[in-house]
């Protein structure tokens, strides 16, 4: 016999430095944060704790603008668009929500962040997703 059902598993778990540091630029100061290699001058978006270009965990914080260009993106039916966002002066992409209704999308289209309160706790930001600026939603 067979019997399907669903499991609830409630968890936490540490993040890490980097990641933390990504989370809490966003909730507190409504910045996306990054990282700077002063090795081989990568800028890394978001901020991690070591550079997957030459393998130095010699980084600094590094606040990244909110404009960027969409590099691709999937729509994932009943939940919207998802894409790759380059932001300036970035030399990686970051994926996350886009905003704007996948009709309006094109490859390369100029697109900047907008935040929003925390669902969960509101005295806390988050960073709800990318739009193009130039489609009214
Ligand atoms: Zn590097």
């Amino acid at each position: 016999m067979i019997r399907a059902g669903t499991i609830k598993l409630p968890f936490t778990f540490a993040v890490g430095k980097a990641a933390s540091a990504v989370l809490s630029a966003l909730e507190e100061k409504q910045e996306i944060l990054g990282s700077h290699c002063k090795k081989c001058d990568s800028v890394l978006a978001p901020a991690r704790s070591f550079c997957p270009t030459c393998g130095t965990t010699e980084l600094t914080n590094w606040v990244l603008p909110t404009k960027g260009v969409l590099q691709a993106w999937t729509e994932v039916p009943g939940r919207g668009a998802f894409g790759l966002i380059l932001l300036d002066g970035a030399d990686t992409a970051i994926p996350h929500h886009v905003l704007t209704p996948p009709e309006h999308l094109k490859h390369g289209t100029r697109v900047i962040a907008r935040f929003g309160l925390n669902a969960k706790d509101s005295s806390k930001a988050e960073l709800l997703g990318f739009k193009i600026s130039e489609v009214t939603e």
